[in-house]
C-alpha cells in the first residue's frame, strides 16, 4: 500500500489534500486577468495550487496543512517596488540614524551636531536633501552652512548638486578663477565668487571622506537589514536600479550566503560619462545581461542616467525653469533647461552596444528633453530590429508630452514611474512651471490610455523609515497618490490623470512583474505562481480613499512561507 501512494504521488495523482498553507476566509484580490475576488487560497512548494471558495479550496487540505483564518482580511499578490537604491539606502543609516532635515533650521542643527562630535578641519557631510522638500523652497549657499560652522569643511549633499560652504571651497582651491569642469557647473554670485553650489562638479572636492567606508560584511548587512524592511511593508520583490558590476557581486554574495530575503531584479548602470570606447569595451566583456539568474536574483536592465534631477533643476527640460528656478535651484541664468549628461550621438551608439549584448535598455531620463532625447535614439535602434521584445523603457519621464507618449507607444515602450513624487514635489515644480506646466506631469491616465505598461517604484535611497525616507518606500502610499494625486499642499493635481485602484494595484504587481519579465511567475494569484503574497489590514479596493497611505501589512508570504508577521 505504501509502495502504490509513493508511486501515485511520483506521478501527480495524490497532489491533491497536501497542501503546505491555506488562507480562507479572506478577500483574495488575484489581480488576475478578469481582477477576480476569491475567498480561498492554497499554496505547496512555494507555489499557488488554487484559489477559489473556501469549500473549494480546504479539498487541499491534508494532515500536515498550516490553515490559517484570515477573518475577513484582504490578501494582495506580494508586492514589487520596481525601483529602489537599497545598499545606498541601507548604509545610510547603518551607523547612526538621520534626523528629518527639512527646513535650513534643521540643517544647521545637524551640521552643529555633528561638529561638536568632529575634529576641527575634518569633512561633515550633510545626507541628502533636496530643496523642493525643504520649507524655504530654496536651494542653501554657502552662507546657509557657514552660519552653522567654519571650522569644519562642509558638504551638503542633494546627489547631482552639492553645496560647499567656505572652507570646503577653500581647502578644495575653488575660486572665481577655477574653470568649470566638463559639464559641469560652478555657480557664481553678483559679484561672480562662488556661491556654494556646485552642479556636476562634486569632484572638485578635495579631501572628502565619504561614509562610503565600510567593509564588506557591513555592506552585506545593512543590504540584508534593509532587504527585511522591505519585506516588513509588504513587499516582496524589488527592482534595483543603479548597481555597478562590483555591487552585483555583492547582491550574489548576500544569495550565496543564503541571505537574500527578497526577490530582487538588479539593473546594471556603468557610468556614462566614461568615454564612449570606454563603456563600448565595459558593454563587451561585461559577463551579464537581461533575464541572467532565477527567480531570486535576477539581472534586469542596462541604465545610462541621461540627465540630472528635477528637484535640484538640472533635469533637462524642454523649456526654462525661469524666474522660480532661481530661488529655488539656486540658478543664475533663467533660460537654463537643465543639464544633459550624455551626447545623443553617444547615446546611441552605446545603447545599440547593450542592446546587441541581450540588454533590456533604460535611462534616467527626468525631464521632458530628456526624454525626448531617449525616444530618438530608441527610435533608431527600433528601424533595425523591433525594440518593443526587449520591453525597454522610460524611467522617471517626469515631464511628459502627449508627442512623446504617443513615440513610446508606437514603438513599445513602457514606463517606470514615481507617482508619489508628485506628493512631495508637486508645489514647489508647480510654482517653477505654472499650473499649465504641470499637465503633463506624472500623466498615469494619459499613459494607460496609450495602453503603456506602468510599473511603480519609490526610488527609495536615504533612511530606514517607510515613511520618512527619501524616497518613502511604503508602497501604499504609492498605490494612495497615484489613485489620489494629492500633494503635500493639499491640492489634487490634474484629477483627469488619476488610475483607478485597480489600475494602480497592477503598477506595483502584474505590470511591474512584466517590466522585469516576471509577469509569466508572479504579479497575481493564480495557480502555478510564485506563492507571494501580503496579507493587509483593510479592504484596498473599498476603504475610504484616504486610508489607503494607512494601509498596514499584516502578514507577508514569500515561496509559500509566512516570512514576516505584525
Ligand atoms: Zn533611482
Amino acid at each position: 500500500m505504501r509502495t502504490l501512494v509513493l508511486l501515485l504521488a511520483a506521478a501527480g495523482l495524490l497532489a491533491a489534500a497536501d497542501a503546505d498553507l491555506i488562507l480562507h476566509n479572506a478577500k483574495i484580490v488575484t489581480v488576475d486577468a478578469r481582477f477576480s475576488v476569491r475567498q480561498a487560497v492554497a499554496v505547496k512548494a512555494g507555489k499557488i495550487v488554487r484559489t477559489g471558495t473556501d469549500r473549494e479550496v480546504m479539498a487541499e487540505r491534508g494532515p500536515r496543512t498550516e490553515v490559517i483564518d484570515l477573518k475577513g482580511r484582504t490578501v494582495l499578490p506580494g508586492l514589487i517596488d520596481a525601483h529602489v537604491h537599497a545598499l545606498e539606502a541601507g548604509l545610510s543609516e547603518f551607523r547612526a540614524p538621520l534626523p528629518p532635515l527639512d527646513s535650513y533650521a534643521a540643517i544647521q542643527a545637524y551640521i552643529r551636531a555633528q561638529a561638536r562630535q568632529t575634529p576641527k578641519g575634518k569633512w561633515i557631510v550633510v545626507p541628502r536633501t533636496f530643496p523642493t522638500r525643504l520649507k524655504e523652497m530654496r536651494m542653501p549657499t554657502r552662507d546657509t552652512l557657514d552660519a552653522a560652522t567654519t571650522d569644519h569643511p562642509v558638504m551638503f549633499d542633494a546627489s547631482y548638486v552639492v553645496i560647499a560652504n567656505s572652507l570646503a571651497l577653500q581647502v578644495s582651491g575653488i575660486t572665481r578663477d577655477t574653470p568649470n569642469p566638463p559639464g559641469g557647473e560652478i555657480v557664481k554670485d553678483a559679484k561672480g565668487e562662488p556661491n556654494g553650489i556646485l552642479k556636476n562638479a562634486q569632484g572638485l572636492l578635495k579631501g572628502l571622506e565619504r561614509a562610503d567606508t565600510f567593509t564588506e560584511p557591513e555592506r552585506l548587512q545593512a543590504l540584508e537589514d534593509q532587504l527585511k524592511r522591505y519585506i516588513a511593508a509588504g513587499l516582496t520583490t524589488v527592482g534595483d536600479r543603479a548597481n555597478t558590476l562590483e555591487q552585483i557581486e555583492l547582491w550574489r554574495k548576500l544569495k550565496a550566503q543564503g541571505r537574500l530575503p527578497i526577490r530582487a531584479v538588479l539593473t546594471w548602470r556603468p557610468d556614462g560619462q566614461r568615454p564612449e570606447a570606454e563603456l563600448l569595451a565595459a558593454i563587451r566583456s561585461a559577463p551579464l545581461k537581461t533575464n541572467d539568474g532565477d527567480d531570486w536574483l535576477r539581472i534586469g536592465t542596462f541604465k545610462l542616467t541621461l540627465d540630472g534631477g528635477m528637484t535640484i533643476g538640472t533635469a533637462f527640460q524642454r523649456y526654462p525653469y525661469g524666474a522660480f528656478g532661481h530661488q529655488l535651484y539656486g540658478k543664475t541664468d533663467a533660460d537654463d533647461r537643465g543639464q544633459l549628461f550624455i551626447a545623443p550621438e553617444k547615446l546611441r551608439t552605446v545603447m545599440e552596444a547593450a542592446r546587441g549584448r541581450g540588454w533590456q535598455l533604460t535611462t534616467h531620463d527626468q525631464g521632458g528633453g530628456a526624454v525626448d532625447t531617449f525616444l530618438d535614439a530608441l527610435e533608431a535602434l527600433d528601424k533595425v530590429t523591433p525594440i518593443a521584445p526587449t520591453r525597454s523603457h522610460l524611467m522617471h519621464a517626469s515631464f511628459q508630452s502627449p508627442e512623446a507618449i504617443a513615440r513610446m507607444k508606437k514603438i513599445g515602450l513602457a514606463a517606470d514611474v514615481q507617482g508619489h513624487w508628485l506628493y512631495y514635489d508637486g508645489p514647489a515644480l508647480e510654482k517653477v512651471f505654472g499650473h499649465e506646466g504641470m499637465r503633463y506631469f506624472y500623466p498615469l491616465r494619459s499613459y494607460r490610455n496609450a495602453g503603456i505598461v506602468l510599473a511603480a517604484g519609490s526610488d527609495h535611497m536615504i533612511g530606514h523609515d517607510k515613511n520618512r525616507a527619501v524616497n518613502p518606500y511604503n508602497p501604499f502610499f504609492s498605490l494612495w497618490v497615484e489613485v489620489a494625486r494629492r500633494t503635500s499642499a493639499g491640492d489634487v493635481l490634474y484629477p483627469e490623470e488619476k488610475l483607478t485602484r485597480e489600475e494602480a494595484l497592477k503598477t506595483h504587481t502584474i505590470w511591474a512583474a512584466w517590466l522585469q519579465f516576471g509577469d509569466r511567475v508572479k504579479g497575481s494569484i493564480e495557480p502555478g505562481k510564485l506563492a507571494d503574497l501580503v496579507v493587509i489590514d483593510r479592504d484596498y479596493l473599498t476603504c475610504p480613499e484616504d486610508e489607503i497611505r494607512a494601509i498596514e501589512p499584516v502578514m507577508t508570504i514569500l515561496d509559500g512561507k509566512v516570512v514576516w508577521r505584525r
